[in-house]
């Protein structure tokens, strides 16, 4: 297997924060970095990010939070950055708030969905952006302890969740999805999910269930849902896919079947040959489209198409 044909780190990864993790049991020096005026704020709203004009996302000092009414848990800590280690931070602004009134830099941009910003921004950005919209969604649907149900506070600088009740401490989740591209000879099978846009298809996909290998959920999965049998299947990628945390794990497999059995899952599911998937990736397909460039499919298809 060659990997020359894919970049360096697919769009979500390469974060350039460092991510502290050895000062997260300081209370001090993470008080001292939120302190610090050249510390960095990203604020989110309802799980959107503001962009500015010129295709950044918006970032506010530390002056400017008196102002504004900061969701639970405040200020976390994503990492420094370089080695003068400037200090980030992600903040999410209560949903509650009319963000366009009352946010400082309102006029400036658009609150844009992660979606949908996500190919406008640098891969550095796109990193630091994906990861606080995981780490801030997290706490948000994690209020209340699982263990015994009484709330739960944010704890070393927002990395996890303590309950005061019983002691449980609460990590942020990554969910594993397999993502897969069944191959035979020289055609892949794709599908498509109803609501999608019109013509686009992509790799299937799907959660790794406990007690399984990224093998058999890759197979279970293309078994499922398109009724075809697997046979080996090799690692291609990985990508973090924050919506809302989860892991994409890029495999190739060999479909040792060509019949499709379709289940409710997909609308339509078929073989394209590898001229067809060029063409999609480049956008000349007269039909069919590919996924969006910042997907996992579209890296995965992308190695597919480039090799004989
Ligand atoms: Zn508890």
């Amino acid at each position: 297997m060659t990997k020359a044909t894919l970049p360096k780190v697919l769009p979500f990864a390469g974060s350039p924060l460092d991510r502290c993790e050895n000062l997260r049991r300081d209370a001090d020096a993470i008080r001292a970095l939120q302190d610090s005026d050249r510390a960095l704020f990203l604020p989110l709203w309802r799980g959107q990010i503001y962009m500015l004009s010129d295709g950044t996302p918006a970032l506010l000092q530390g002056m400017a939070l008196d102002a504004l009414s900061l969701a639970d848990p405040g200020p976390v800590l994503l990492g420094t950055q370089g080695k003068t280690r400037q200090p980030w931070f992600a903040i999410g602004l209560e949903e509650a708030v009319d963000a366009d009134a009352d946010f400082p830099l309102g006029g400036l941009g658009e609150w844009m969905d992660l979606r949908a910003a996500a190919p406008l921004l640098s891969t550095a950005d796109l990193a630091i952006v994906g990861r606080a919209s995981a780490l801030l969604g997290w706490h948000n649907r994690h209020r209340f302890c699982a263990n015994c149900g009484a709330v739960t506070c944010a704890a070393e600088g927002g990395i996890k969740r303590e309950c005061p009740d019983c002691g449980t401490e609460h990590f942020p989740r990554t969910d594993p999805v397999v993502i897969m591209l069944a191959v035979q000879g020289d055609q892949c099978l794709m599908g498509r999910q109803a609501g999608w846009p019109e013509n686009t298809y992509s790799a299937l996909a799907g959660f790794v269930e406990q007690g399984e290998s990224l093998e058999e959920a890759c197979a279970r999965e293309v078994g499922e849902e398109a009724g075809i049998t697997i046979g080996a299947v090799r690692y291609v990628l990985s990508q973090p896919w924050p919506f809302p945390s989860s892991l994409m794990i890029g495999l190739i497999a060999e479909a040792l079947s060509e019949d499709i059995t379709l289940d409710d899952e997909l609308e339509d599911a078929r073989w394209f040959s590898r001229n067809d998937v060029r063409a999609m990736l480049s956008g000349a397909h007269e039909r069919y489209r590919a996924p969006m460039k910042f997907s996992a499919a579209y890296h995965l298809l992308s190695e597919w198409a480039a090799h004989k």
